[in-house]
């Protein structure tokens, strides 16, 4: 039994070990696990406590899928619920459909009985506020909502440098099974109905039993554009090993055009157990913990840099 997560989902990752060990499946240890880290209102980047879009609503994406069937469930720009990985799973429960977003997923989730919860927290509140203060002048920002060209002020959120982030957990329980779960609110002060690679399978995450399992954080763009976490595990099932299959899957990366370029990362496992983390970052590492562990590990990714470019001045043009 395994479990990887990314860096964030220390808070959960013995939880999810429990559910496990008690004899749960890959999907019970990644929906337990992630929940965890969606209540901590101590990360801004994934559930209650996110930083919000730049009109200072919190939108979370999440997304689950399970190895042994390729089913999956996913969420986004999802408003006022605090576990968008419970309602991803109840998607692919309930609805003959894979993806959810904005008002039908949260009339989904106020259907399957979850709590509403006003989701931005004042320490998220104060930083957004304090962003859009110093960013955009202060008659823009007095009427922001009703902006005609709220594009141009989107600019504050693409600078790669701003908060980003999400969670990663990937699972392989007794019997085999491999489960994915990724969960996020996205770019912080992300242009309202943004959707990352999050909540996208075959960008956010993948896995198949047959070959593995993967998942993402960075700049989910490029991973939707370039297919990330299904290139991972569709390198793996033309032969690849895991190392090679995560380097490949950072040169499609890394050949991407266009002009917003920035840093990606994710984390892997094959059908064996073994696990990877790849990053453009040089000081970036990942979780792992077996059922033959005391207490989780900390492992480095392996470093792979990226082309950067990062076009400025949107209101210029
Ligand atoms: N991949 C996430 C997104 O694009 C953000 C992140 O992981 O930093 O929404």
């Amino acid at each position: 039994m395994l479990l990887i997560t990314s860096q964030n989902g220390k808070v959960g990752i013995e939880a999810a070990m429990q559910v496990l060990k008690g004899g749960g499946s890959a999907m019970d240890a990644v929906e337990a696990g992630i929940r965890l880290v969606e209540a901590n209102p101590d990360d801004h980047s994934v559930g209650y406590g996110g930083y919000p879009n730049l009109l200072g609503e919190v939108e979370l994406d999440a997304a689950i899928m399970d190895g042994s069937d390729l089913t999956s469930g996913a969420v986004g720009a999802l408003k006022g619920y605090p576990y968008p990985i419970s309602v991803a799973r109840k998607v692919l429960e309930k609805l003959p459909h894979v993806f959810l977003v904005g008002e039908g997923a949260a009339r989904f989730a106020a259907e399957m009985g979850f709590e509403r919860r006003d989701l931005l927290t004042e320490p998220a509140r104060e930083t957004w506020e304090k962003r859009l203060r110093e960013d955009l002048p202060p008659d823009v920002l007095a009427h922001l909502a009703e902006q005609p060209d709220l594009w141009r002020y989107v600019e504050i959120a693409t600078d790669p440098e701003r908060a980003k982030g999400t969670t990663n957990f990937i699972a392989q329980d007794a019997r085999g099974n491999l489960a994915v779960g990724v969960s996020t609110s996205g770019w912080a002060w992300k242009y309202p109905g943004r959707i990352g690679d999050s909540p996208i399978v075959g960008a956010g995450l993948y896995a198949d039993n047959r070959y593995g399992a993967a998942a993402c954080t960075g700049t989910g763009e490029m991973a939707i554009r370039a297919a990330t976490a299904h290139s991972v595990v569709f390198y793996m099932k033309m032969g690849l090993s895991i190392t090679e299959a995560g380097q490949r899957a950072m040169a499609d990366l890394n050949d991407l055009g266009g002009r917003y370029l920035s840093g990606m990362n994710f984390i892997a496992v094959d059908r064996a157990g073994n696990h990877v983390g790849f990053s453009s970052r040089t000081d970036a590492t990942y979780l792992y913990f077996t059922d033959a562990m005391d207490a989780p590990a900390e492992a480095p990714r392996l470093c792979v840099p990226l082309r950067e470019c990062w076009e400025k001045n949107l209101s210029a043009d």
